[in-house]
């Protein structure tokens, strides 16, 4: 497999470069021949959503993903209908910035067993599928690693998440796979190939995995920085058929804490050395 020559197919999630303002941001990637974006909804609140899609398409960018939705358990019938319609308020926010994919973090609840979660889940999901179809936005199950199961996911592999796009079989549901979280999914080279064979693989995201990390969610590792094999994943990706973007979702502290023109410089380089 080829080293990245370029940052033809590099995006990177607003998220990881939060300190800019998404505007900054859109400049920033636009100078440095990154070609991609994902937006966070923290990151265009407030803003005029036809404003920031204009100005990402004058600078040449694509809006790749829109982060996030999902959170579909809930105690009560009530608690699950909330859900549902802040997910379709998620979807026409996408929908207006022109984001063609909204990934679903699928939620958990730490008073409630997973198995009725993941039930929920896939009520939720399809209950939600023809109104994404109808805006003409996607939705990708995000998996996340099994550290989150208590209160952040109850889909935790790529297997759970190939079943349910299997059972639910619709061209509108796919998946977000991020390197964090299945890295060390025992026969994930198959399961990538299953999920592509599914027509579901719809998103990549790169970062690394510290071993010594301090905190769950905000101390990744840039790229070459833990234990993922990323080169080989991605080889493993680009073989099934995967030719969309490559995106960067670095949440730190440690970065965060840094000027983030140093941080997007530190990202482009472990971009091109260890993606
Ligand atoms: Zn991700």
């Amino acid at each position: 497999m080829e080293p990245l020559q370029n940052f033809e197919k590099c995006c990177i999630h607003s998220i990881t470069l939060k300190r800019w303002s998404i505007e900054e941001q859109i400049d920033r990637l636009a100078n440095a021949g990154v070609k991609g974006i994902t937006l966070w909804r923290q990151s265009v609140e407030g803003k005029n959503f036809a404003d920031i899609r204009e100005r990402i398409h004058k600078a040449g960018l694509t809006t790749v993903s829109y982060c996030r939705g999902g959170f579909f358990p809930g105690i009560t019938p009530v608690d699950r209908q909330k859900s549902i319609d802040e997910n379709k308020k998620i979807i026409d926010e996408a929908a207006a910035l022109g984001a063609p994919l909204v990934v679903l973090v699928c939620g958990s609840l730490p008073n409630q067993n997973l198995i009725d979660s993941r039930k929920q889940i896939i009520v939720g999901i399809e209950q939600l599928l023809p109104y994404a179809e109808k805006c003409g936005v996607k939705l990708g199950i995000e998996p996340l690693h099994p550290m989150y199961a208590g209160d952040r996911s109850a889909i935790n592999t790529l297997a759970q998440s190939n079943e349910i796009c299997a059972l639910l079989n619709h061209p509108f549901l796919g998946v977000a796979l991020d390197v964090f979280h299945v890295w060390w999914e025992p026969g994930l080279e198959a399961q990538i190939q299953e999920c592509a064979r599914l027509k579901a693989l719809f998103a990549f995201h790169v970062c690394d995995w510290k071993t010594e990390m301090s905190d769950m969610l905000n101390d990744r590792g840039l790229m070459g920085e833990g234990c993922i094999p990323i080169h080989q994943i991605r080889g493993w990706v680009e073989a099934a058929g995967f030719n969309g973007f490559n995106e960067v979702e670095i949440f730190s502290h440690r970065y965060w804490n840094q000027e983030p023109e140093l941080f997007l410089d530190l990202i482009l380089k472990s971009y091109q050395q260890h993606t």
